[in-house]
């Protein structure tokens, strides 16, 4: 039995961000030229976009790993590298976006909801470019020999899931006849025979009566105990969690096992609210079908008395013989063009997206100090890591400005609340570094021969969230303007 694909995970992963270039201007007439490394280009990102067109997950059923592609490296005169491509994935409406915690695999929250046509959600950001060494000039520091590698991209899992979007759901015990009355009420032909099942993906019919037209899914039998994860119902509930109007058929006759309507209509109201309270509060339509059998007006009575009292619309039809078929359709139209105000949860997803990506870089910041033995101590945390992956160790002055990206963020003080001194040996990923007080660090500052203060070193950005050092220092301005 072919199996439903509506949920899916993926690793994303944008691309890396390109190195910054070391480079200086050589004229004839200047024996060393200020410095013109260029800025390495940002690596792409990986992109989900709401598609009408695609109407399942089946695309990330056996393709699981989705990269961007990675920002070039920046060249001498001032070149900045080349941008990466997006990578751009398509996905049908309907589509519920999650992060995944990267240990447990567990849903972490919501990254987007993507219920309109041509919404976009970022999912996996490129990694910045490195800045060239022209960046890197202080009142001090005339010539930097040293420039920034690439951000590394970070890659993650998420999970997908499709919500089916339909404006109304049928629904009911096997057999009752919602695949016949889907192909009653619109061009979607389902396959209808007398065995349970018949229906394991549910259909989704377009319906035009009268001046509406709404989508109308066929969602496959519930069974009892279905809202406990037994059997398909389960899964398929899922589907209508956001369909607006329900329409509970029921088959009057009882079928062949001469089962009770009434009784029938119980028990797929109580898998409902099993499954979500809120799922039983919906307006629902009840559809008495198969009323083209003899014997059934006592029946009929009791089930309208109870869907009645209930406060639902009560419906009498025939998929078969057609009958009672188009009041059905414009009372369904009338109910559902109420709902779709109402139904219209749609965020800005521009929101989401900032929130996780916040979240996430948040997250990332922290770290932690963890002695391993006397004297060595081991610091983890995925930004600290990443400045670390970002430098390059055969080069002095890219160390130094790491240290002084480490001291911003509070690194040498959670080492020194950790108890470690001078001399002790701190490892990051498999790097290992001696550790200096903080005045040795002063010390140690090749460019130190005059008397340097930490803030007129220029500070590059982390990651975002502390996007306003992004601005050139003014130590930078009145490099460039010395250039001109
Ligand atoms: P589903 O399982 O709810 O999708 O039910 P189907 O649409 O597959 O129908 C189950 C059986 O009931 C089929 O044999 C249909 O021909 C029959 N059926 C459906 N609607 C009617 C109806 O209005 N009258 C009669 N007599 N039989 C019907
Ligand atoms: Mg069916």
């Amino acid at each position: 039995m072919p199996q439903f694909t509506d949920m899916s995970r993926i690793n994303v992963k944008g691309g890396d961000g390109g190195a910054g270039c070391v480079s200086f201007r050589r004229e004839a007439h200047v024996p060393k030229g200020g410095p013109d490394g260029g800025d390495g280009g940002r690596g792409g990102d990986v992109v989900l976009v709401a598609d009408p067109q695609l109407s399942s997950l089946i695309d990330y059923r056996f393709k699981h790993h989705f990269r961007a592609e990675r920002g070039t490296h920046g060249q001498g005169a001032r070149k900045h590298g080349r941008d990466g491509k997006d990578t751009v994935l398509k996905v049908p409406l309907g589509t519920v976006v999650r992060e995944l915690d990267p240990e447990t695999q567990e849903p972490l929250y919501t990254i987007a909801d993507l219920t309109h046509p041509g919404e976009r959600v970022v999912v996996a950001p490129g990694g910045h470019g490195g800045r060239g060494n022209i960046h890197f000039t202080t009142s001090v520091r005339r010539a930097p020999a040293f420039a920034e590698l690439g951000e590394p991209a970070e890659e993650h899992w998420i999970e997908l899931e499709m919500k089916l979007m339909a404006d109304a759901a049928l629904v009911g015990l096997p057999s009752v006849g919602k695949s016949s009355l889907i192909a009653r009420m619109s061009a979607a032909r389902p396959k209808i025979a007398d065995y349970p099942f018949t229906t394991i993906v549910p259909n989704l019919g377009m319906v035009r009566a009268g001046e509406y037209s709404y989508v109308v899914a066929d969602v496959p039998g519930l069974i009892e105990g279905a809202s406990e994860g037994r059997g398909l119902g389960h899964q398929f509930l899922r589907h209508i969690e956001r369909t607006a109007l329900i329409m509970h058929v029921v088959d009057i006759t009882g079928g062949f096992e001469g089962r009770d309507p009434v009784e029938d209509y119980h028990v797929i109201n109580d898998e409902l609210a099993r499954y979500a309270a809120e799922l039983a509060e919906r307006p629902q339509i009840v559809v008495a079908n198969k009323c083209d059998a003899e014997g059934i007006d006592e029946r009929l009575r009791a089930l309208r008395d109870e869907a009645l009292e209930d406060g639902h619309q009560f419906f009498a039809v025939s998929a078969l013989t057609g009958e009672g078929m188009q009041a059905l359709m414009l009372a369904c139209g009338e109910q559902v063009m109420k709902l779709r105000a109402a139904l219209d949860t749609h965020e800005e997803v521009e929101e989401f997206d900032r929130a996780w990506e916040l979240k996430r870089r948040a997250r990332e910041r922290r770290f932690t100090v963890r002695k391993l033995a006397a004297g060595v101590f081991r610091i983890e945390g995925r930004a600290v890591e990443r400045m670390v992956i970002q430098t390059d160790w055969e080069n002095e002055e890219a160390i130094i400005h790491l240290q002084h990206r480490f001291q911003r963020m509070g690194v040498f003080d959670a080492l020194a609340e950790a108890g470690c001194r001078a001399g002790d040996e701190v490892r990051v990923l498999e790097r290992a570094f001696d550790y200096e007080s903080a005045d040795d660090l002063y010390a140690d500052d090749p460019v130190d021969d005059e008397d340097v203060d930490l803030s007129f070193v220029t500070e590059i950005n982390v990651g975002d969230d502390d996007a306003e050092t992004d601005d050139p220092a003014p130590q930078d301005a009145g490099w460039a303007g010395e250039q001109r």
